[in-house]
């Protein structure tokens, strides 16, 4: 293998080694601190929890209906910041990247739906011990009364939130429309609980903790109308246009999208960008894609597409000239200047992040080694690897490219792979990093075998197109530190429920 990996392209004229361009400076790179963003997100989570505890001046009741109060406090909490963390706020997020983002969406999701849930439930906890019978009167009673009409329907829609987003992809229902409807609907429920809370609560009637609804009801409306109104207009302000759409092997497509020449857009290699394409205008029908390219090639984007559902299958129709609208740049899978020895794995069109970054690193001299492990089904299920090849002569860079089917083509690894490969280019683990790209199983499996060579976990940067659907060691290790987070909100109600 060693000979197949170090073996050079037979090109002897690179065409984009032309006359030098004037490198446009790369924009810093944003988002806070994983501490500082943890430690936001309590405080913005707790925030009506401590007004009643140190505000309201209430006397606190019985522990379990402190409990079941304290229940309903974090969930509604929970509710308005989901909206800052759907993966668009590189204030915010950015440095997290948007797996682990959308990861902690999910899991605070399901946190915030289980204390909706237990919050009526554990008001009738005292009474089903006592008289089952009664509490299940009690309970009727509460899901049919006038008064808590607002919380019943805030919980259905948010069981139809969550069932919805679980089961999207076996109702068959669109993502477009998915997506609309799971928007519209949580500013619905947002509505209606926080309708429930001033209308019902006794900690919520108070000035002191009213004041941090309304803070929470602004942070999710100014979110909700920065995503669904402010940025989908300010995507259109540049005009950008498509300039070229060529084959890219098997189900996919290389498109060349150019900008105005003075554009403001600017991006670290290794950064994705919402698309959407004209006439689909709505904000819904914008789609992420990696730049294939590198900053100093700007104008002109380059991405790689693979066909895969409506959007996608159109790409390879699209005519030239096409108006596009870029929203970007976002992502933290991108390459620091630190570490003696670069490892790159992609699986098909996960080359395309790579790509770019080599692309950066050819354009800027970079003399750092370089090795690279491409996978895909056949020769023709590699896009971009004809372009890595011509970087070899630019670059210290090492290509192994693995198919899983045989071929009489030569330059190909007619298997998957496995651990010995990898742990053959790893090096010394402390000035190694890992860069992997590829699909959802191909990846965990590939983390994996990272971390056996010995790298670090921290050493490792991964991003998957299809986010937080990840299995390896380290997407659980990153669940456990999400629930981490979770339980001190726990720690925090049972705090409030025993004070
Ligand atoms: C950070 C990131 C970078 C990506 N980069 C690339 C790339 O460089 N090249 C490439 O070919 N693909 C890339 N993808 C995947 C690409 O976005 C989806 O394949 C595409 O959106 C599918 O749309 P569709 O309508 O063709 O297929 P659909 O059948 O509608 O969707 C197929 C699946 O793609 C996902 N998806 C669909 N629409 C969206 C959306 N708007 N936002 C997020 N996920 C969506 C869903 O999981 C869905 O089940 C990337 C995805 C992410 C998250």
């Amino acid at each position: 293998m060693r000979a197949l990996i170090n073996s050079k392209p037979d090109m002897m004229h690179d065409p984009s080694s032309g006359p030098a361009k004037q490198i446009r400076p790369l924009p810093p790179r944003r988002g806070l601190h994983g501490p500082l963003l943890v430690g936001l997100f309590l405080v913005l989570a707790s925030l009506p929890l401590a007004a009643a505890a140190w505000l309201s001046g209430i006397e606190p009741a019985a522990s379990l209906s402190e409990l079941a109060t304290a229940l309903g406090l974090v969930a509604g909490a929970l509710l308005c910041i989901q909206f800052l963390t759907s993966g668009r706020y590189e204030t915010f997020s950015g440095r997290l990247g948007i797996d682990r983002t959308m990861g902690f969406h999910r899991i605070a999701a399901l946190a915030l739906l289980m204390c909706a849930l237990a919050h009526p439930l554990v008001y009738l906890l005292d009474t089903a011990i006592a008289d089952p019978r009664a509490a299940w009167q009690r309970l009727t009673g509460l899901v049919s009364g006038d008064r808590t009409r607002t919380g019943v329907f805030a919980l259905c829609g948010l069981a139809t939130l969550a069932l919805f987003a679980v089961w999207r992809s076996a109702t068959g229902v669109r993502y477009e429309l998915w997506r609309a409807s799971h928007g519209l609907l949580a500013i619905v429920v947002v509505g209606l609980t926080l309708h429930h809370a001033i209308t019902i609560g006794a900690y919520s009637a108070e000035p002191s903790v009213q004041w941090t609804w309304w803070l929470l009801a602004l942070i999710a409306t100014g979110a909700a109308i920065m995503v669904y109104v402010i940025r989908p207009w300010r995507m259109w302000r540049e005009p950008w246009h498509v300039a070229n759409v060529t084959s890219a092997g098997d189900g996919a497509w290389q498109i060349d999208l150019r900008g105005p020449e003075n554009a403001a857009f600017s991006f670290l290699p290794g950064q994705f960008v919402w698309i959407t394409l004209e006439p689909n205008r709505p904000p819904f029908h914008d789609h992420p894609f990696s730049i294939a390219s590198a900053p100093h090639e700007l104008p002109v984007l380059r991405l790689l597409v693979r066909e895969s559902g409506d959007c996608t299958r159109h790409f390879g129709r699209i005519a030239p000239g096409t108006r596009v609208a870029i929203d970007g740049p976002h992502g933290s899978f991108i390459l620091p200047d630190e570490a003696a020895t670069i490892v790159m794995m992609a699986g098909g069109v996960g080359i395309a992040p790579i790509l770019g970054m080599l692309e950066h690193a050819a354009g800027t001299g970079d003399r750092r080694k370089f090795h690279l492990m491409v996978a895909g089904r056949t020769p023709r299920a590699l896009p971009g690897l004809a372009r890595l090849r011509t970087l070899q002569n630019r670059l210290d860079l090492t290509i192994a490219a693995f198919v899983d089917t045989p071929t009489a083509e030569a330059g190909f690894i007619p298997r998957q792979i496995t651990q010995p490969d990898i742990a053959a280019i790893v090096g010394d683990p402390a000035a190694t990093l890992a860069y992997v790209c590829g699909p959802p199983g191909w990846m965990a499996t590939m983390t994996d075998a990272l971390l056996e060579t010995g790298l670090p976990a921290r050493s490792i940067h991964y991003e998957r197109f299809d986010y937080a659907s990840g299995g390896g060691r380290i997407d659980r290790a990153r669940l456990y530190q999400a629930t981490a987070v979770l339980a001190i909100l726990a720690l925090a109600m049972i705090a409030f429920a025993l004070r």
